[in-house]
């Protein structure tokens, strides 16, 4: 999950409040969070949502699926034969469960390959780095670069510094930890602001609180108008050990990288559905991403999302629930290195975009689910001001007021929350045109330490916890799909 701006700003920054969580810092805020109060959708759902809460303490399809996926299938970057796999699997599974309209939307995809890469420190002192190279960065020359380091520990820092200090240097960046909406900027923006000042390479510090020698992947996004040069996450381990370094002596890196792209590969987002009794045209739309980066088996992401909403949408399916209007089930295609998959849904959409009456993205991992994030209007990065409902518009207001009522339905399983900040890279095309948006949230124990490395794996999803949230999803997929009125949308002014 998560990239920044085109592969997906919104998720970025809703996530910054858990991952200040992380930093233990003495001042940081708790999570604003609303308590659940039962209402009128409590009251006429409650016979419903305990049947659901029910029937999820042994429902285990979704978390079986799971296990094939990742253990039989694995990792699936975009462009990847095994994507394609994911795919073809993905619909004879919704199929199987007895979903209406199963279908392959094409959805045409980028192929970045990584081939072969290393880097080492080659002086003052020898040691191979835990690196691995950034989604979508070019490569080195065949015999690699060798060069010297420039420590940088923010933007501002590399601001301060002269042309003549960046220039054929390899940029280390390690700005510590403060989150991921925080660090993944280092990783999205850092290379080209670095190349823009000369910089040959850079090599940044991986986007997690957890230093246990790992590397950590993710996209960056280039800016057209400098050189692309090619960049690496290393390690947090290797990051503070270059950083001590400099403050010896110079110190020279060596990086080798095959990396490159390749010609686009056709590719597709999976959708099928529950079609709405009364308004079938009506839809709610509940999902996450079905590729993953090229480590681990992208077990919690978005293994975890998408067979989570799996779970959800198949459990009222069986349970004989019929809401009147269409719950539509869709995996995401292209979410890690480009968004193609949310754009080619946004374009199917059309004009047709009031009817899209919700959209729902699991994209957190499968850890304790607390409760529903909602909206997305506010930005949540540091130094924004604060959540404040009452200073929302009526209609937003009215919507927390009708979620924390649904939430309350999920007392049972503890997960009776309404937090601020909800949706996902792969529904923003969505959100940014009034459909309100919605994702689980969870505590974010461990979900940055696994987060696009090679760890990221099926033991990693605890199964009772993936039950709660697809429970979750059900209850909340469910009542939206049915009851009278809608949520709002952000603009749901412009939107009408
Ligand atoms: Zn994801």
């Amino acid at each position: 999950m998560r990239g920044i701006a085109a592969f997906g700003v919104g998720a970025a920054l809703l996530f910054v409040q858990t991952g200040l969580a992380q930093m233990g810092a003495p001042d940081t805020p708790p999570p604003v969070s609303m308590q659940a109060f039962a209402g009128p959708l409590a009251a006429k759902y409650r016979v419903d949502a305990d049947r659901i809460l029910k029937a999820s303490e042994t429902e285990d399809d979704g978390y079986v699926a799971l296990t094939y996926l990742c253990d039989h299938i694995g990792k699936r970057l975009s462009g990847s034969p095994q994507l394609n796999t994911a795919v073809e699997w993905g619909a004879e599974l919704m199929r199987k469960a007895g979903l209406q309209n199963v279908t392959v939307q094409p959805v045409m995809v980028p192929h970045w390959v990584r081939g072969s890469e290393s880097g080492a420190i080659v002086a003052p002192v020898t040691k191979p780095l835990h690196m691995l190279g950034l989604g979508m960065s070019v490569g080195t020359p065949k015999e690699g670069i060798t060069a010297e380091v420039v420590f940088v520990p923010s933007f501002a820092a590399l601001d301060a510094m002269s042309a003549e200090q960046v220039k054929g240097k390899i940029v280390v960046f390690n700005p510590g930890w403060h989150g991921y909406g925080f660090n993944v900027m280092y990783r999205g923006l850092g290379p080209s602001k670095a190349a823009a000042k000369g910089a040959v390479g850079v090599l940044v510090r991986s986007a997690t609180g957890l230093a246990m020698q790992t590397p950590h992947t993710g996209a960056l996004r280039y800016d057209e108008k400098v050189p692309k040069i090619p960049a690496a996450a290393i390690s947090v381990e290797d990051a503070l050990m270059i950083e001590r370094l400099c403050k010896e002596g110079p110190v020279k890196v060596h990086l080798q990288m095959d990396a490159h792209m390749e010609p686009e590969v056709k590719a597709g987002n999976v959708i099928g559905e529950i079609v709405g009794s009364e308004h079938p045209e009506q839809v709610v739309v509940i999902g996450g991403h079905i590729d993953s980066w090229d480590v681990g088996q992208g077990a919690q992401d978005d293994g975890s999302g998408i067979m989570g909403a799996f779970q959800a949408v198949t459990l009222i399916h069986k349970l004989g629930l019929k809401p009147k209007r269409t719950i539509r089930l869709v995996f995401w295609v292209n979410e890690e290195n480009g968004g193609a998959g949310g754009v080619a849904y946004r374009k199917m959409v059309g004009e047709k975009i009031k009817d899209q009456v919700a959209a729902i993205e699991m994209d957190e991992g499968a850890e304790k689910p607390l409760g529903m994030g909602y909206g997305g209007f506010e930005s949540m990065m540091p130094g924004a001001a604060p959540f404040d409902l009452n200073k929302l518009p009526p209609d937003q207001q009215q919507s927390y007021a009708a979620l924390q009522d649904i939430a309350s339905l999920l007392g049972p399983i503890g997960a009776d929350r309404v937090l601020p900040g909800g949706g996902g890279s792969d529904i923003e095309p969505l959100t940014d045109d009034g459909v309100p948006a919605l994702a689980p949230r969870t505590d974010d124990q461990h979900y940055f330490d696994w987060h696009h490395t090679d760890a990221d794996t099926l033991d990693k999803v605890d199964p009772k916890e993936f039950r709660k949230n697809a429970a979750m999803l059900a209850v909340v997929t469910y009542v939206l799909a049915d009851m009278d009125g809608r949520l709002a949308g952000k603009n749901a002014a412009a939107a009408k």
